[in-house]
Order: structure tokens, then C-alpha cells, then sequence
């Protein structure tokens, strides 16, 4: 059996029975990406020597001892470089690591290879990437989503066993979810983002994508927990994130927010989505339609929120202490105007000027402030519906892998991409991607996701309903043709 195609569970257990080693399992991936990554375009770099001595000495008997690991390029891994996929930081080398990666390190996992994403995680195709284009493992022609595009072709197209990425306002799940795999964002405050590369620092948040779910719970557990050098991260004990995986789930009620079924998604989405509904009525659950009113005012209250924070975080690469400097400037000015024009692309550029706009004095009460308010009211609308539901159920994104290209002139078009994503980031509360499905277009399969939101912390729950479905479905085994 071709090592590479293991999910990280059925790898940790041939690891650890002596089937076979780190290093075949490295070797096996190393072949993988050099048969498919030329046209999937996932990684940005990899580290199979370094990556090799850690195979050679892995401790299998550690949660990921001897599990390869490959990382979304917007978190620090100590030498290497982290570009963001920005050219701004093209010659930057990381001095340190983030704490994920000491925890995955500490856990014996092996973070090993650089994944491509949307510059500065602002994106939802991988297009606004300064170094590559990444494409969708089904359909090389189309999109893999974004921010975290690399993160999720990867794990499609068999490139890694799991991988990390960051979610802001959807850049875990949406991928995922047009690739076909788990995508997994925690709690606001669950994992440390000491050492990821600020985008909004009261939205963002690191997860990991998968093969399964029960791989995510498991990755989870080794990435949660308290950091010092993260002031957000919560003071909480750890957790064993697999112990109510495989319990039935008969009673549960799963809430279904009608604001999320609605005109405009694609008709093959919303049938599959509703499947999923039906299939979890027939494990028992309880299906109640549930209110969340203020939805609609979400994409509009991210986009004045995000990129106000945007704004702030981005004003360190001023070419002086970070990032790439222009050369041959006349002063200081010159020098700021130039590196940062230089170094940005379209769309970041974008963000900084709306972000710097609803911020400016005359402008703060009118938008920023009042997005604030409305963000109140967003996430009381979760409080009020996670008192009569244990779990939200509608699409993660409301089409399919759209082509290369073909949004990339229309920023609105591409910003409504995360309409249903978006929300649960602004609420801080946890949410899950996983496969139900594929869509039949221009006579080729493409995934459908279907998203599970939870009440804050409460992300054993979650996994623990979204493993029901999956293991009662096929589509989790499905795989593209490559
Ligand atoms: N697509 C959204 C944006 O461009 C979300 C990105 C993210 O979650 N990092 O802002």
C-alpha cells in the first residue's frame, strides 16, 4: 500500500506496530509531491533533509511521533524562511518558532514543507499569492479556495497527512471544504497564535486540516493550549479532543439557521447539504430551524473590522525593521512609499487603504465603531440559538471551486466567497468543515462541504457530530484522480 494515502491515525498506528518507519513514511510523501505537487503547486518550500534526521530519530510512541507536517507559510518555523507569500517579506528568515510548532515538535510530529496561501491570508482563491498559483486537486483549471489554499490541496491530492492553516474568516473551512477535506477552526483563544504572522488579531486563529476527523481532534489536541507569550490564549486544562469521537449522537439537536439556506447558492450545494441534514435525522438527531438575524451584516461589519486591524498589523513593513527595503531611496519617506508599494500586492494594498479609511478620525464612529455594535449583535445571535441547540449545521461556502481567473477582477464577488464562514470568526465560537458530497460539473466531481459551528469550547462536541455523519457517509474515502 502506498504509505502517503494513510490517514495520520492509520500511519501512527503502523508507526507504532513497526510496519514501517518515519522515514518510509517521509520517502513516501517526498515521492508524492515530487509525482504531483508540479501541478498542484501546493508547497512553497520543502526541508526533506532536516525532516530526514528527525525521521531518523522519531519517538513513535509520542501523540505525532515520526507524523510529517506540512505548514501554511504565515507561521515561523525557526531558519526557515516565512514568506506570507508576500514579496515584501521574500528575504525575511524566521528567528524563532511559533508555539504550534514547539508543541507539534514537542508532540514528535515533523514539520517539514511551506504551504502557499493568499498574500497575508487576504484571499479566498490563493490567487492574490505574490509567488504561485495553487490549483484545486479535482480540477486543476479551478481554484483550491483560500486564504489556506495550499494547506487544503495538499492534503487532497495525498501531499501530507495534515497540515496547518489560519482562518480569519473562513481561510480553514472554505478551502476545505472545495478540496474535499476536514478544516478545523477553534475557539477564539484555544490555540496560541504567538509567532503566525498578524492579518486581524481579534479574528484569527490557527487549525489544522485533515483527512478525517478523527485526525483533527487529534491535532487539535496536541496544538490547544495556554501561552504566556499569547495574551488571547486561554488559561484552560488540556484536552483529549477524540474522547466523545464514536459516541452515537441520538437527542442532539442540530440547529439549522435559515439565514444560511437561502436564494443564490449553488443548487448542487444546497442539495448536499440538505442530504447531510436528513442523514443526521436518521442517526437521530434532532433537526430545529433556528434564527440568526443579523447574518447579513457580517460580510460588511469583517471587511470594516478585519481590515482595520489589517491596517494596524501590516504598518510594521515599512522596508526599516521588517520587511523587503527599496534601494536607492532619497529619504525616509521615499523609503516607506517605496518599500511598501513595492512590496504589497493589489489586494493588501486594498485592505490597508479601506482599514486606514474607517479608522481615520471622522470615519471611526461611522464605521469601525459601529461595526463593533454589530458585532455584539452577531454574536448574541449565536448565544441565543446555542440555548436551544447543541450544534449549527449549513454550507461552508455556498458554490464550488470556482476557475482560475475568474473572479480575480471583482473583489466584491471574491469577499462574498466566505459569506457563510465569516460570522463565526466575528462570534469567536468553533467550526468544522468536513466532506458531504460532490457536485457534478463539466462532467468532473468537485467537493461539497457541509460547516458545523458549536457553542464556545466546545469542540470535543463538535467533532463528536460531525465523526457521526462522516463515518455513516463515503465521502471522506473519495480521492482525485492525479
Ligand atoms: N477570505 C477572507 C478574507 O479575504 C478570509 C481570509 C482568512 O480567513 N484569512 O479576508
Amino acid at each position: 500500500m502506498d504509505l502517503h494515502t494513510l490517514t495520520l491515525t492509520a500511519l501512527q498506528a503502523r508507526l507504532r506496530s513497526g510496519d514501517c518507519s518515519a522515514v518510509d513514511a517521509l520517502e513516501a510523501l517526498e515521492q508524492r509531491i515530487a509525482h504531483v505537487d508540479p501541478k498542484v503547486g501546493g508547497y512553497l518550500s520543502r526541508n526533506f533533509q532536516t525532516a530526514r534526521a528527525e525521521a531518523e530519530r522519531a519517538d513513535v510512541s509520542l501523540p505525532l511521533g515520526g507524523i510529517p507536517i506540512a505548514i501554511k507559510d504565515v507561521i515561523n518555523v525557526q531558519g526557515e524562511p516565512c514568506t506570507a507569500a508576500s514579496k515584501i517579506l521574500s528575504n525575511y528568515t524566521a528567528p524563532y518558532n511559533a508555539t504550534v510548532i514547539n508543541k507539534l515538535r514537542a508532540a514528535g510530529a515533523i514539520p517539514f514543507g511551506r504551504l502557499n496561501l493568499d498574500e497575508f491570508a487576504m484571499g479566498s482563491s490563493t490567487e492574490n499569492s505574490a509567488i504561485q498559483r495553487t490549483a484545486n486537486p479535482w480540477d486543476l483549471t479551478r481554484i483550491p479556495g483560500g486564504s489556506s489554499g495550499g494547506s487544503a490541496a495538499v492534503v487532497a491530492a495525498d501531499e501530507a497527512f495534515a497540515s496547518l492553516g489560519s482562518d480569519t474568516g473562513g481561510s480553514i473551512r472554505q478551502p476545505a471544504s472545495l478540496c474535499g477535506c476536514v478544516g478545523m477552526k477553534p475557539t477564539y483563544g484555544r490555540v496560541s497564535r504567538f509567532g503566525l504572522i498578524a492579518f486581524a488579531s481579534s479574528l484569527d486563529q490557527i487549525g489544522p486540516f485533515t483527512k478525517t476527523v478523527e485526525d483533527s481532534a487529534r491535532m487539535l489536541s496536541v496544538l490547544a493550549g495556554r501561552d504566556p507569550q499569547d495574551s488571547t490564549s486561554l488559561e484552560l486544562p488540556a484536552e483529549d479532543f477524540t474522547r466523545l469521537v464514536g459516541r452515537d449522537i441520538k437527542g442532539l439537536k442540530i440547529g439549522m439557521p435559515k439565514e444560511y439556506f437561502i436564494e443564490g447558492i449553488d443548487p448542487q450545494v444546497d442539495a448536499a447539504v440538505r442530504a447531510a441534514v436528513r442523514q443526521y435525522e436518521s442517526l437521530g438527531a434532532e433537526i430545529v430551524e433556528v434564527s440568526l438575524p443579523h447574518t447579513e451584516y457580517a460580510v460588511a461589519v469583517y471587511y470594516i473590522i478585519a481590515t482595520a486591524e489589517a491596517s494596524a498589523n501590516l504598518a510594521r513593513y515599512d522596508g526599516v525593521r521588517y520587511g523587503r527595503r527599496a534601494e536607492e531611496v532619497r529619504n525616509l519617506q521615499d523609503l516607506y512609499i517605496r518599500s511598501r508599494s513595492e512590496g504589497f500586492g493589489e489586494e493588501v494594498k486594498r485592505r490597508i487603504i479601506l482599514g486606514t479609511y474607517v479608522l481615520s478620525s471622522g470615519y471611526y464612529d461611522a464605521y469601525y465603531l459601529r461595526a463593533q455594535k454589530v458585532r455584539t449583535l452577531i454574536r448574541q445571535d449565536f448565544s441565543r440559538a446555542f440555548e436551544k441547540v447543541d450544534a449549527l449545521i449549513c454550507p461552508t461556502s455556498p458554490e464550488t471551486a470556482f476557475k482560475i481567473g475568474d473572479r480575480s477582477d471583482d473583489p466584491m464577488k471574491m469577499y462574498l466567497a466566505d459569506i457563510f464562514t465569516i460570522a463565526t470568526n466575528l462570534a469567536g465560537i468553533p467550526g468544522l468543515s468536513l466532506p458531504c458530497g460532490f457536485a457534478q460539473v463539466d462532467g468532473r466531481p468537485l467537493p461539497i462541504g457541509v460547516q458545523l459551528l458549536g457553542k464556545p469550547l466546545e469542540e470535543a462536541n463538535l467533532f463528536q457530530i460531525a465523526h457521526a455523519y462522516e463515518q455513516s457517509t463515503p465521502w471522506h474515502k473519495a480521492r482525485p484522480t492525479l
